[in-house]
């Protein structure tokens, strides 16, 4: 098979994270990076504090907000630390000390969500999908959920094992979410949710930056004793520059933005992310069992489709080979092992396609 390569030379990259960028967005930032705006300096050698940067900032937020529809009565947090550190800070300002909280644990993610959180509250499994091996959702009617939990935390996407929530959790506690790996993937209602963080490198921008989606009368909640760096309210005071933020993170991520709203926003790539996971989905289906999906198909994710071959062997061939033809970032993670297709906004429909191509004509060779 030949080399997919775009015209600019790039591969087709199918990593879940630090993922593809919109190939406008990286020569943007590749003219910006060396004299921006005609400043003379580089966008990352500037003051966070400048009014060149502060509308960046701006401009983010507003992009942001326009892309989600966030209400009014929610506040926008640009942070760092990556989804870990929020995975902390929920528990820190949204539960008093000890403080019940409920956790769904659907994969790797909302295991590492409860263990980060159990220092500081009384961190309890509502149901878990551990035991099959994390291929669906628990029913809603087997969740055990307390009555006097400070939250419920869920993992929208599961990255790892390819689960999506996909579904009404009608809960009376506010729903705390981890949308790391399908933020700005469909329309959601931001209401629906208490908070919303995601770190930005998977579907939203690069690493380094993380966005959170506050419900702002929850961060009226007294939480436990924690410094200002640890403290929703705090950052946003100082409009997240509590500290001197990651500028260069925050600008591409602005650019990100801004191109997602100029693509068509998140209905568009709803409806593409949808139609070309299915087309993934039934071309592997339809392998007569070469490739495999394990997950159930109502919990399939639209954005990390991981897939086996008949042995580790075949799965560690296809990776080398498939690399080789220039689609890169396919090994699975080294939890699952496997094959890992992540699709997301920044990936071109032609990279699915590759794909599929290069499946089946490993599948002529190997089968
Ligand atoms: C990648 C990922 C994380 C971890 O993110 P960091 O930014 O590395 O802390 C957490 N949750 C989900 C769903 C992820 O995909």
């Amino acid at each position: 098979m030949q080399l997919a390569l775009s015209a600019a030379g790039r591969v087709f990259n199918f990593s879940a994270g630090p993922a593809v960028l919109p190939e406008p967005v990286l020569r943007q930032a590749q003219q910006a990076l060396l004299n921006w705006q005609g400043i003379g300096a580089s966008v990352a050698e500037i003051s966070h504090r400048s009014a060149a940067f502060m509308a960046v900032a701006v401009h983010a937020e507003a992009d942001l907000r326009a892309l989600l529809e966030v209400p009014d009565d929610y506040a926008v947090l640009f942070m760092q630390g990556g989804a870990t550190l929020q995975q902390v800070l929920v528990a820190l300002n949204l539960a008093t000390p000890g403080q019940a909280a409920d956790y769904l644990i659907t994969g790797h993610w909302g295991k590492t969500a409860l263990k980060q959180a159990a220092p500081y509250v009384d961190a309890r499994i509502v149901a878990s999908g551990e035991a099959q091996g994390f291929c669906h959702v628990p029913a809603r009617e087997t969740w055990q959920l307390s009555a006097d939990a400070a939250y419920l935390h869920v993992t929208d996407n599961e990255t790892i094992h390819g689960v999506a929530l996909n579904m009404p959790l009608l809960v009376e506690v506010p729903v705390v979410a981890d949308f790391s790996s399908s933020i700005a993937s469909r329309p959601i209602r931001v209401r629906d949710y208490g908070l919303i963080y995601a770190g930005a490198q998977k579907n939203l921008g690069p690493s380094g930056i993380t966005v959170v989606i506050v419900a702002r009368d929850l961060l009226e909640r007294a939480g436990q004793p924690r410094a200002p760096m640890l403290d929703y309210r705090a950052h946003l005071e100082r409009d997240s520059m509590l500290n001197t933020p990651p500028t260069f993170n925050w600008y591409l991520l602005g650019l990100c933005l801004a191109w997602m709203r100029e693509q068509g926003g998140v209905a568009a790539f709803g409806a593409r992310n949808a139609a070309r996971a299915q087309k993934l989905y039934a071309a592997i289906d339809g392998s007569g069992g070469f490739y495999r999906n394990q997950v159930v198909a109502a919990h399939r994710s639209h954005m990390n489709v991981p897939f086996f071959l008949p042995t580790a062997d075949l799965d560690a061939q296809f990776v080398a080979q498939a690399n080789a033809c220039g689609l890169i970032g396919l090994k699975g993670h080294a939890r699952v092992g496997g094959i890992r297709a992540s699709l997301y906004n920044a990936l071109p429909d032609t990279a699915v396609d590759a794909l599929m191509d290069f499946m089946r004509e490993f599948q002529q060779r190997h089968a």
